[in-house]
């Protein structure tokens, strides 16, 4: 068989291992991302939660502060009441008390309600600091498992580049940047087998001329159909 095809074929499968292992990086780096999502969305739920807390203080406190007012207010309406002399002026007076006592009545009902709603808030937001641990301790775990199944993979993947180089080395410039060229747009498949006559590559029949190239294998045939390198798969012959 002609030499450089059989340095090709070497250097295809070398590559088609490299490129193999794309999906397990990928798969890792996937565990990492999914580990990592679960923590940001228990975060966002913190971030919420605390966020609710403390826009319900706030509106506590702003009750608090119209409380003093209006407990002021109902102080000097009680001095004022001294020197009233008329019964219109009697009647505004209690009028206006009337109206500060029912706001005093909402005021403290609003102040109890928020603080009702910010005691299961609390009670969720430590619920959810815990969970947020948890998860944390999770990402952890995976993101160091993940390291190491990655680092193996570049280890792996290492010694088929330094394999790479020496195959790249022995072969002619000519036959490895056509190969190349081939695998601009072939990707892993620019080296092709032919089974029952057929390009691996595309799926398409030979005629018989190629197919009789290919099997004498003197040359470097390319399938007619698709431009991919040709090979037959030698069966090494059973003992
Ligand atoms: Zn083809």
């Amino acid at each position: 068989m002609n030499k450089h095809l059989n340095e090709l074929i070497a250097l295809a499968k070398n590559d088609q291992t490299i490129d193999s292992y794309a999906p397990a990086i990928e798969a890792a780096d996937k565990k990492v991302k999914k580990a990592q999502k679960k923590v940001d969305a228990v975060q966002e739920e913190i971030d919420t939660l605390t966020k609710e807390i403390s826009q319900n203080e706030e509106k506590v406190k702003s009750f608090d502060e119209q409380l003093k007012i209006l407990n002021e207010q109902l102080a000097s309406n009680a001095k004022k009441a001294k020197d009233i002399s008329t019964e219109k002026e009697m009647q505004a007076l209690s009028l206006e008390e009337d109206i500060a006592k029912e706001k005093m009545t909402f005021a403290n009902e609003e102040i109890e309600r928020l603080q009702g709603i910010n005691e299961t808030k609390k009670e969720l937001l430590k619920e959810a600091e815990e969970r947020l641990q948890a998860r944390n301790e999770e990402l952890t775990a995976i993101a160091e498992v993940v390291n190491v199944e990655k680092a193996e993979i570049e280890q792996s993947k290492g010694e088929l580049f330094v394999k790479r180089e020496e195959l790249t080395r022995n072969l002619e410039q000519k036959v490895l940047a056509f190969y190349e060229k081939i695998r601009i747009w072939a990707g892993n498949t620019a080296v092709v087998p032919v089974k029952k006559q057929a390009c691996y590559g595309c799926y398409m029949k030979l005629n018989d001329k190629t197919y009789a190239e290919v099997i004498k294998a003197e040359e470097i045939v390319t399938c007619p159909h698709c431009g991919r390198i040709l090979y037959i798969e030698r069966v090494t012959p059973e003992a």
